[in-house]
């Protein structure tokens, strides 16, 4: 078991003093491993709060770099950023946050083999990607896997989250919530445009998950949340596993 020494007390006390955390979940969160694809808007969030939190080894996927026209919204990066890879830059605004945790930048494009082997070597993926194509590829390694996935998505005024957990025979996985694996209704915040806090807003709420479920606290299975920033309202829609679906039936 590892142990916290009076620097990390210190650090994570506030988590300690939550009774639902304590200090068996910091330790929980110390030795967890966290794949997170996507150091764009979604995935700037959920840098920042993973590595503040201390979970212990964190891998960041992307392999785009730093532009002007990112700085709206992507926080994990600075001007200081511009034409750098995003996996790097995230990399090293974690590590300036928490040194005592462990990140791997990972700068090249994923295909489906190489995902698949991430996700079994870690305990949770976080889908911060910006395309269809990439989080289907990213939930069929999750289930190949048997890791939880927690999804999410924000474009214009508006956002989604859920979490997906193959380890649970009732969770549905993403291809039963969307089993069309076309582009339609989808596309980057390049042609539809994003507003700038929309993307915090879920990418904090994707942070929350991970933490709790990598704490050992029972996440929100088989719900898919929705935002809707411009009318500044939440809806929550149960979302049931498809016996027929092409990708987590045969599981
Ligand atoms: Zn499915």
């Amino acid at each position: 078991m590892t142990e916290l020494n009076d620097q990390a007390l210190l650090r994570y006390s506030r988590h300690i003093l939550l009774p639902e955390i304590d200090i068996a979940g910091q330790q929980r969160l110390s030795r967890a491993r966290a794949l997170i694809v996507g150091a764009g808007g979604l995935g700037s969030p959920v840098a920042l709060y993973l590595a503040s939190a201390g979970v212990g080894r964190i891998s960041i996927a992307d392999d785009d770099v730093v532009e002007l026209s990112n700085l709206q919204r992507q926080i994990v990066h600075d001007s200081g950023s511009l034409g750098r890879l995003k996996a790097e830059s995230a990399a090293d605004r974690m590590r300036g946050i928490n040194p005592e945790v462990a990140v791997t930048a990972l700068t090249r494009r994923l295909g489906l083999a190489e995902l698949e082997q991430l996700a079994a070597s870690h305990d949770l993926v976080l889908d911060c990607s910006d395309n269809f194509a990439t989080r289907h590829a990213v939930n069929r390694a999750c289930v190949a896997a048997g890791t939880p996935l927690v999804s999410g998505a924000a474009v214009r005024f508006s956002g989604q989250l859920a979490v997906f957990d193959p380890r649970d025979a009732a969770s549905p996985c993403y291809h039963c919530l969307f089993p069309d694996e076309g582009e339609a209704g989808d596309g980057p915040c390049a042609t539809f445009g994003v507003l700038s806090p929309l993307v915090g807003v879920i990418g904090s709420l994707q942070a929350v998950e991970a933490v709790k479920l990598l704490a050992g606290i029972a996440p929100r299975v088989g719900w898919l949340t929705l935002y809707d920033g411009l009318a500044g309202e939440f809806r929550q829609i149960k979302v049931p596993r498809d016996p027929g679906c092409g990708v987590c039936a045969a599981r």
